[in-house]
This record gives C-alpha cells, sequence and structure tokens, in this order.
C-alpha cells in the first residue's frame, strides 16, 4: 500500500512553491520592464533622428536654394560690375536673413574670390579647396557638401554647399559657395537631453563625418566607412536602429539612423544603454533585494512552521500510541478486577454484582432466579494431606469441571464465591432445573477421581445446596437466595456430603 506523504511534506512543498513563485514572477516582471524601457528608448531614438534629419535639410535646402540663385543669375546676368554690384547686396541680404549662413561666395574658374557676402580682408584662393576640385571635375549640376573646413574669411568651423557656375558654353565657370556655421548646428544638437552619454551626428553618404556631439574638433571630418554603424546604415536602409559600441568610444549605445530627404547625409541619434538602463538597474535592483529578503524570511518562518508542525503531528501520534495502550491495560484491568486469578471463573465482586443485577431483571420480569452453593468436602485434610499447592490444582480441576457442566445460557455465572466455595448463579431457572445441574456437576467432580484418602469416598467429591426465588412473589434481598442455598448445603453436609440438597420452600 502507498504510503501517504505527511503534512510536513506538503507543508514544505507549499513554502517552497511560494517563495519560489515571488522570486520568479519578480524576476519576469524586472526582464518585462527592462524590454519596455529599451523599446521606449528606440521610439525616442527614432524620433530625435527624424528631428536632427528634418533640421539639417531645412537648415541645407534655406542655404541651396539661395545658391541656386546666385548660379542663375551669374549665368544669365554675366560678370559685368554692375551685375556683380547687384548680385553682391543680394548676398548680403541672404546671409543678413539666414542665420545658419556664415558667408556666401563665388569663386571664378581659377579660385580667385569674385563676389562675396562680406569683404575679404586680403585676397585669397580657393583652388585648393575640396568643393572646387570637386566642381572643377565633376560636370553635375546638383549641390555639393563638402568636408567641414576653417573659413579662411572668419575662421570658425563651417560646412561647405556649393554648386559649379558654368559658362554660356558649359564649360567650367567657377564656384558659388554656401558656408553653414556649425555652431548653428551645435547649439541645435545641445538643446536636446540626450543623456550624459548619448551622442548624436551628422555623417555623408560617402562616409565623412561632419559633426557630432559630444563635440571634438579632431572628430570633424573622419572617415567613418569602416564602422559597424556605418555599414548598418548602408546595409539597411535609411531608417532604423542598432544596438553597438561606438568606435571613437567604446560605449554601448542605441543607434537610431535616418537619411537626410533632400541631400546625401544622414543622421545618428545614439543613447548609452548602460544609462538608459540606469535606472531600472537601480529600480531592479531595490525591488529584487526586497523580494529576495521576502522570499528569505518567508521560506525561514515557513522552515519553523513546518518544524512545529512536524513536533506537533509526532506528538499527537504519541498521544494516539500512548491512548491505545492504556485502553488495552484497562481492558486488562477490567478483566482481571472481574475475575478469579485461581480458578478463572469469576471472582467475588462479578458474582455479587450479576446477583444483583439478575435479581432486579428476575423482579422486573417475573422469574425466577436459581442458584446453587457448592463446598468441597473435608478440604482441610485434602490440604493437609497433599499441601496447599495440590489443594490449589484441585479447585483449579473442579472449576474446570463445574464449568464444563453449564449448559451454556449466556445469563449462567459459575464464580468462586470465597476459599473452597464455589457457586453457580441461574437466570430464570426453576429449583429443578438448579438441582439438575448441581447433581450434574456433583457427578462430573465424582468422576474426576481426585484421590483423596482423608475423605470416606476415597476421592475429592462436593455437596451442593440448591435454593431458587421468584423476586416478584416473594419480594426479599438477593442474599436470601444465598442463606437458602447455604442453608440447603448444611443439610447435604449432615446428610454424609458428596450430596444434593434443595432449600425448603420459602415460607
Ligand atoms: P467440610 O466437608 O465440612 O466442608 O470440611 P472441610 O474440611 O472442607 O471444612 P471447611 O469447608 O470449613 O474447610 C475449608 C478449608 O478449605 C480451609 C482451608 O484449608 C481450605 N481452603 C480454603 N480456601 C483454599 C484455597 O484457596 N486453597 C487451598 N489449598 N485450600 C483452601
Ligand atoms: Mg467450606
Ligand atoms: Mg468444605
Amino acid at each position: 500500500m502507498l504510503k501517504r506523504p505527511p503534512i510536513t511534506f506538503w507543508a514544505t512543498v507549499f513554502v517552497t512553491v511560494v517563495c519560489l513563485s515571488l522570486v520568479a514572477i519578480d524576476a519576469w516582471r524586472s526582464w518585462n520592464a527592462r524590454a519596455l524601457q529599451l523599446l521606449e528608448v528606440e521610439r525616442a531614438g527614432a524620433n530625435l533622428a527624424r528631428a536632427i534629419a528634418q533640421q539639417a535639410d531645412d537648415t541645407l535646402r534655406a542655404a541651396d536654394t539661395s545658391l541656386a540663385d546666385i548660379v542663375e543669375r551669374i549665368e544669365t546676368d554675366g560678370r559685368g560690375a554692375a551685375a556683380l554690384a547687384r548680385l553682391q547686396r543680394q548676398m548680403q541680404a541672404h546671409v543678413a536673413e539666414l542665420t545658419q549662413l556664415n558667408g556666401l561666395f563665388v569663386f571664378d574658374a581659377e579660385g580667385d574670390w569674385l563676389v562675396h557676402s562680406r569683404p575679404p580682408p586680403h585676397a585669397y584662393n580657393n583652388a585648393d579647396r575640396e568643393y572646387f576640385r570637386f566642381h572643377r571635375r565633376d560636370a553635375g549640376r546638383r549641390a555639393h557638401i563638402g568636408v567641414p573646413v576653417q573659413s579662411r574669411s572668419s575662421g570658425k568651423w563651417v560646412i561647405p554647399v556649393s554648386r559649379r557656375i558654368n559658362r554660356a558654353d558649359g564649360s567650367f565657370g567657377g564656384v558659388a559657395l554656401a558656408t553653414i556655421d556649425i555652431d548653428y548646428f551645435k547649439r541645435f544638437y545641445e538643446s536636446f537631453d540626450i543623456g550624459r552619454r548619448g551622442a548624436v551626428a551628422l555623417t555623408t553618404h560617402s562616409g565623412t563625418l561632419l559633426l557630432r556631439r559630444p563635440f571634438n574638433d579632431a572628430t570633424i571630418g573622419m572617415d567613418m566607412r569602416g564602422t559597424t554603424l556605418y555599414q548598418a546604415y548602408t546595409g539597411a536602409g535609411p531608417s532604423g536602429s542598432v544596438l553597438l559600441a561606438s568606435p571613437l568610444d567604446g560605449e554601448v549605445r542605441l543607434n537610431s539612423y535616418r537619411a537626410l530627404a533632400h541631400y546625401p547625409l544622414f543622421v545618428t541619434a545614439a543613447l548609452s544603454k548602460d544609462e538608459l538602463l540606469e535606472n531600472w538597474r537601480r529600480d531592479t535592483f531595490l525591488h529584487s533585494s526586497g523580494v529576495v529578503l521576502l522570499a528569505l524570511l518567508l521560506g525561514l518562518f515557513g522552515k519553523r512552521l513546518v518544524q512545529q508542525i512536524g513536533l506537533r503531528a509526532a506528538a499527537e501520534a504519541q498521544l494516539l500510541g500512548a491512548r491505545d495502550a492504556l485502553e488495552d491495560m484497562n481492558r486488562q484491568l477490567e478483566t482481571l478486577a472481574l475475575q478469579d486469578g485461581l480458578t478463572g471463573l469469576a471472582n467475588r465482586r462479578q458474582f455479587d454484582a450479576t446477583l444483583e443485577r439478575e435479581w432486579s431483571r428476575a423482579r422486573r420480569g417475573g422469574g425466577t432466579l436459581a442458584f446453587i452453593m457448592l463446598d468441597v468436602d473435608c478440604f482441610k485434610q485434602y490440604n493437609d494431606c497433599y499441601g496447599h499447592s495440590a489443594g490449589d490444582a484441585c479447585l483449579r480441576a473442579l472449576s474446570q469441571a463445574i464449568r464444563a457442566q453449564l449448559p451454556g445460557r449466556p445469563g449462567d455465572l459459575a464464580a468462586r464465591y470465597g476459599g473452597e466455595e464455589l457457586c453457580i448463579l441461574l437466570p430464570a431457572t426453576a429449583l429443578e432445573g438448579a438441582l439438575a445441574v448441581a447433581e450434574r456437576v456433583r457427578l462430573a467432580v465424582e468422576r474426576l477421581q481426585i484421590v483423596h484418602r482423608g475423605s470416606p469416598a476415597g476421592f475429592v467429591t462436593v455437596s451442593a445446596g440448591v435454593a431458587a426465588l421468584a423476586p416478584y412473589h416473594g419480594g426479599g434481598a438477593p442474599l436470601q437466595l444465598v442463606e437458602a442455598a447455604d442453608a440447603a448445603l448444611y443439610t447435604a453436609k449432615l446428610a454424609g456430603r458428596n450430596a444434593v440438597r434443595a432449600a425448603a420452600p420459602a415460607a
């Protein structure tokens, strides 16, 4: 048979499951919070990239519109002094109007300054600049965004935006240039909260870094083609995001990139992963510490509880065992208290109680109660001849013979009345029946043939006095029945022993 696990086992399982669930639920919640936080950051990064791309596009477009205007004028109005003077006024008006513009310039085919929005301190030649060389060899008419340079006229870092000017025959006739103040971008980039370790960058499609926050002059014009970010951008399309370590400072950032709508540039807004998850980490640490502490306390408390339950269950089991043992002992004591130790018959106490009970019952039911008093003949001599222990053995043998002669009715009771006097109580039995029983007993004892040289018969015999009373009719007390049988016994003795006599009918 399968043994059922004890209550302490289930209590332990319960406490363990509760503790583990607590920790597991918290871990799951924390991991979800982290994923949500990263999602939020990705969204914020994408929005930031969109705003920066839009601003760069608008800034370049405004400068480029001025350039297109200048190129168109020079090509239609020619380079006469009056036309150039008019153009210069117009250029000055543009620069005054557009704050991002540092200056507007027109160079002739040799790179000499032709017209400019601001009078130069002295004559320069810009034929060595990258954008100049680009337009001289490239016949394209689109705007070119060059590598940032330090302005020769103002000393500031500027981003050159340029267009080619053609002569009437289509040959190279010079370059129109707008320079955009890098400070203009810096101020805009500084207006965003990107954390202490965030970064924002503007890069050309060809992989040249134009500008980056955190600002550092050394990074201007850097070649970014070898970086994972550049490869991710060129591989995956106009916008997206990628988590990677910066080649510049090693910081792991979530980089959101987006191409400008009208110019071959793209922006990246990068937010530091560590910084973004800092709050989450602190929250999670506090939260998890609390939960682990709680689980520990719960576990300890549960352990104590389980121990207590175990102790209680053990005590209960001991108590049940003790109760069972006590009940056994009580039953034994009860039997001992009602039995005669020598003969195994009912003892005097049981006889008295039974007589009382049967007497009452006979009175209620109107029945007869019969009683036989037996006494061993010349037993003193038996003891004298054979010793007391032989006497005891004889008494045991006689008791067995008496028990064997009882008709087997449940109410009949054979008892040791005292000493070598034995008796039989027969409820609902008339005198004749009782006499017959007494006679059977006497004969049975005779048949035992226990040698007794002190007896006239030569073996052990018994004498019996028999009485029967109907308490309903006769009234009186149970003692009367005993006394009547006793008197009958006396007459049996007088008659020479080994005899049965009935009591005289009650007067
Ligand atoms: P009587 O035929 O007149 O009855 O003669 P008796 O010797 O039997 O006389 P009585 O009944 O007065 O004697 C009782 C004797 O039975 C006294 C005692 O020695 C003996 N006796 C009583 N109880 C016990 C007992 O438990 N064991 C033994 N061995 N002897 C007992
Ligand atoms: Mg006697
Ligand atoms: Mg006797």
